[in-house]
Formats: C-alpha cells, structure tokens, sequence
C-alpha cells in the first residue's frame, strides 16, 4: 500500500519519479505527488486522485524542474484523500514521503503541537516530518536516527532536507524499500517494477537501514553512523514485465501469461518426473514428521491456501487448518513443535501474515512460505522457502499469482503424499506428469475467451449474484466470486452448493444470476440437483463444467465446458480461467478501472 520512489541523477527529475510512480500506482491511487529540487528549492506538487490528474494539474501549475526528489502515490489510512492529505507532506526545512503507519502519531502530535507546531493535513505522515523538522540540528543521519526512536509502526520514508539538495535520504521499518542503482544516478521505491526501466541492480534496504543517494555516491549507514557493506541484487524480471505489452489491461494480460508462469514455477522442481523441494528446504523426512498444517494467508492467496487443504488432505491425509491472517494472529492460536504453518503471499509484505508467520515461528512451528517477490520480508524470515515465478503482478486483482500458488499447492501435496507413504512413487509421477499438461489446457481455455465475454453481458445489471459449487468447486467458487466483486463492484457470495438451502437461497430472485461450477465427477448429481433448486426459483445460471455435459433447460442458461481429458483433481487450475474472465470482462463491460478497482490496492502492508 502506497508507493514511494525517489530520484537522484542526470535525468529530468519529474519525468522519472511520474514513470516509476506509474509502476507503482497498483500500490494506490487515492492521490500522487511529488517534491523537487528546483534550482535548490523544494518545490512540491500534488493532487487528490489518480497520477493522471496530477500531471494534468502539473500542466497549469507549472512542472517542476530538477535532479532530485521524491514522489508518492497514495492508498489512504489517516485523513481522507484529499489534496491537503495528499503526500509530500513538509515541516519547514524537511519533507518526506511515506509508506505504512505510523501508531503513536497522536501522542506525538499533541507534543507537537504544545511545542507550537501547527499542522496542515490530517495524516499519521505530516507528524513525521513535523518531529524531523523539530529534531534537526543540521545533520540528516543524527536526525533521522533520533526521530525513529520515537515513531512506533511501520514506514518506509524518502526524505528531504532543503540545505542538502540533490541528497535523498531513506529510512524503513516493516514496510518494504529497495534502493535501486544506476550509471551516476540512483533510485528508492517500494518496489522492483519502479526502477526496471532505469537499472537492474539494487539493494534490499534491512529495518533501521539509512540510506543516503546523492549522484556519484550512495551509501547505506546503520542507526550508529557505521557504514554497511550490502550485497548488490539484480532483478531477473526485464522491463516489459511492467508493461502491458498490447493488451488492453494488466489483467488481462496476466490471465494470459498463466500458462507460462506455471511452466516456470513447476519445471525447477520436478526431477525425474517426482516433485523436488529440496532447494526450498524442504526434505523428504521433514515431511514426513508433520502431524498438522496451517496455511495463513489474506484475500486470493487464502483461496489457494483452501484449494491446498482439499489437495493435501485428499492425497496426504494431513489435517490442514486454513486461516485468515488477521484472525489467526489475534486469537492465541493452538500450533505447537511439530506443526507446519505455511504463509502465502504474491508480494511477501502482506502485513497480517507476516505477523502470522513470526507468531507461529514463536510458538514453535515450522514455516514455509509461497511468495513471489524476490527478497521480500516473508520470504527472508520463513524457515522454508518456495518462490513462485510469476514475474509482476500489476494488476490490483490477483490471477497469476493465484494460478502458482495453487500450482506449487500441487507439488507440495504430492511429494506430502509420497513421504506420508499415501501413494506410490508411481502414482506421484502420474499426478506429476498430469500437472505438466495443464499450462496446455489452459492456452486451450483462453481460446474461447469470447463465451466469457458474452456471459459477463448476461450479467453487469446484476445487483447481486452467487457462485456454488462443492468439494474444489466450492474452494474455487470462493475465489470466483472475490474476482468478480473486487473489480466489478457488483455484491457477490460463494457458497457450498449443498449449503444454499440452509438460508441462503432466500435470496434468490427471479433473474438473479448464479454461477455454479460443477467439475467434480463424485459431486455432479449432487451438485446439479442443487442447480436445479436455485433454477426452478427463478435463478438464471451459468455452469462451468466439462464439454461432454449439456445441460437441460431446468439446470442451466449458459454453459462453459471445460476439456474433457482434464482429471478432477486438476479441474480448479482449469475453471479459474473462465471465471476471472468473467470478472474482467464484466468489469470493462461496466466501464470500471479494471486495474486499479477503488478503495483497493495491492500489497497490503497495513494491518
Ligand atoms: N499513513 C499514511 C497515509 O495515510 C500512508 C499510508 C500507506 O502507506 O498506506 O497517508
């Protein structure tokens, strides 16, 4: 959530800090700003609303001209979007942008105030550059380090001092910040996509790192003054993975890049035709000792995790308890020695799991962690570590990411199995050699992305709608009906199809769309029977099953068929495709910002 970059160089400062705040604009959009060196002044401009209105607003005010500065874009947590709330945010000598929250901010503004501070916005930020501001006795590094010994929260800060121009100085806490280096020009952001167009090369900025860009050198200090030596990294994503490469959406092009990232998260760790964790960390005979297994995530990356319980417990036999982060980290839960909590996250900055993920590793867990940002907190702090490759996901509403984490689910089910003696080393290769088909099968499924499109038309007048469906279904439907309320707006629920007439099927009206999915061959009569219900009460239906059924007019309106040759235990990496179709193209039939869906944003480091 927000994105901060910073810029010294040669180039012009306020074409770059727009450019890398535009890859970072899935971080939030409630407003954009930027503050400049302008012939050695700190000149700030911003604007509530999109980056888009920024630079229009740039137009009549003026463009700011410089070498240096900083830039924001902004997902609001204190004080409502507003120009007054929007980021830079300036005490008289200094002035900073920020990511995160910052806790004690009313305690420290009453001081502020009784010192005869006044303040302008209503954010947790504009306290940080007051209290950087009171504190500055001329020496950047001294001040920064006395002022993070009062902040309680998290922040990745850009800071600037008005008497050292063409200097930015960086500081974080929790909330992620790399440091990206070029040829005579150097860059902050919070994240990779930013500074791909400029440099691969960067430094992952550790909590209480400072650092210190200027054009010729750039140094990293400890909270002491002691210099810190840092391992350069170097992106392996290349700078189209940030661009939309002549599909109309992000999102879109992710849910065609599907194919490809599975291929790339599942080859390395397949040999011999077996799944191989090793390199994560994981052995054979780790596995074999766990008696239980959490997965702790938030959003999507929980809908996986539900996919991942059904695989596991199938196949291995394992009891998997899958939680919501937020939930689990508050409620004092019972994991013990000898348990196995896995944490999923695209970005490896989600707030609540990373705290999930320290909670269960105190109580003495084991933790494995399914990310996709290189380097990421989660990442660097989990025991055991499988990076999915998916490259950036820039859209808001997650579908790549949620494709390899549910691939990896597979993989790791498997070899679980395998290690658990639940099946044979035969039967692992099967499943194996199944899973490598599917990128295939679903290049084949986009293929008839024009049914989705005519399906999503049957449905942007709806007020409200369900997804059911039972046993991976069910788990899939869950993730279906989020895809399609985060981007189209329109209410949505998921429900286990034999559970509808428990209450839920009150709601159904006359028209009222349901969406069922119906893959599963143990399930179908059951779950057709449940179709039937909710037609004969005036539903209109979409089903989402194999291309071998068709259904009659009392079950069903509409029907995407599957390929038949896809086993059951795969069908969920086969029926997402329609249904995040669905969901996009609802979204742009309704003229929505399919990318940037409102009162969202991605990587969610706030609690
Ligand atoms: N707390 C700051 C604000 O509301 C930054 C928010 C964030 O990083 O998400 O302006």
């Amino acid at each position: 959530m927000c994105g901060i970059v910073g810029y010294v160089g040669y180039r012009d400062c306020t074409e770059v800090l727009m450019d890398a705040l535009s890859k970072l604009e899935y971080r939030g959009y409630d407003s954009a700003g930027i503050a400049v060196f302008d012939n050695e002044e700190i000149k700030v401009a911003k604007s509530k609303g999109r980056l888009a209105d920024l630079a229009e607003k740039m137009k009549k005010t003026g463009r700011l001209s410089g070498h240096s500065g900083i830039g924001h874009t902004r997902w609001a947590t204190h004080g409502e979007p507003s120009d007054v709330n929007s980021h830079p945010h300036s005490g008289e000598r200094v002035t900073i942008v920020h990511n995160g929250i910052i806790e004690n901010y009313k305690a420290l503004k009453d001081f502020l105030v009784k010192e005869g501070r006044c303040f302008k916005s209503d954010t947790d930020t504009e306290v940080v550059a007051q209290l950087l501001d009171y504190y500055y006795d001329g020496d950047p590094i001294a001040t920064i380090a006395a002022v993070t010994k009062e902040l309680e929260g998290s922040y990745a800060l850009g800071i600037i001092f008005a008497d050292f121009p063409d200097t930015v100085f960086a500081i974080r806490r929790e909330s992620p910040l790399i440091v990206g280096i070029g040829e005579k020009e150097s860059f902050i952001a919070s994240d990779v996509p930013a500074i791909l167009k400029y440099t691969k090369n960067y430094y992952l900025l550790e909590h209480d790192e400072i650092a210190v860009l200027s054009r010729y050198s750039t140094s990293i200090y400890d909270l002491h003054y002691n210099k810190i030596n840092k391992e350069l990294k170097t992106a392996d994503w290349d700078m189209d993975a940030a661009e939309k490469g002549g599909y109309e959406h992000f999102m879109l092009k992710e849910i065609f890049e599907q194919p490809t990232s599975i291929k790339t998260t599942i080859t390395p760790r397949i040999v011999d035709g077996l799944p191989n964790l090793e390199e994560c960390g994981i052995t054979m005979e780790k596995l074999n000792g766990y008696k239980q297994i959490f997965v702790v995530a938030c959003g999507t990356a929980m809908h996986a995790g539900v996919v991942g319980r059904y695989l596991i417990e199938k196949l291995a036999r394992v009891p998997v308890n899958v939680e919501i982060a937020s939930e689990f980290r508050y409620r004092d839960p019972i994991v013990s020695e000898g348990d196995l909590v896995i944490i999923i996250s695209q970005s490896g900055e989600t707030a609540d799991s990373l705290a999930a993920m320290r909670l269960a590793k105190k109580l003495g867990a084991e933790t494995l962690a399914i990310v996709n940002a290189k380097g990421s907190s989660i990442a660097r702090e989990a025991d055991m570590l499988i990076y999915t490759h998916a490259g950036p996901e820039i859209a808001v509403a997650s579908t790549k990411a949620y494709m390899v984490q549910i691939a990896v689910m597979y993989l790791f089910a498997f070899e679980l199995a395998l290690a658990k003696g639940k099946i044979t080393e035969d039967e692992c290769r099967r499943l194996t050699s199944l899973l490598t088909q599917i990128p295939d099968t679903i290049t084949k499924i986009l293929e008839n992305k024009a049914e989705t499109q005519f399906i999503a038309s049957e449905l942007i007048t709806a007020d409200s709608l369900l997804y059911i469906g039972r046993g991976l279904d069910y788990a899939l439907s869950m993730e279906g009906s989020l895809k399609l309320k985060e981007i189209s707006y329109i209410h949505s629920e998921s429900y286990a199809a034999g559970e509808l007439k428990h209450g839920t099927i009150s709601l159904i009206s006359e028209g009222m769309p349901v969406i069922a999915v119906a893959t599963q061959s143990d399930l179908f009569d059951k779950t057709i029977s449940n179709i039937k219900e909710v037609k004969a009460r005036g539903a209109k239906v979409v089903i989402v099953c194999r291309d071998s059924y068709n259904p009659d007019k009392d079950v069903a309106d509409y029907k995407f068929g599957l390929p038949d040759e896809v086993e059951d235990l795969f069908m969920p990496m086969a029926s997402v495709v329609p249904l995040q179709l669905i969901a996009y193209y609802t979204s742009v039939l309704r003229g929505n910002d399919v990318d940037k869906p409102r009162n969202l944003a991605k990587s969610v480091t706030v609690e």
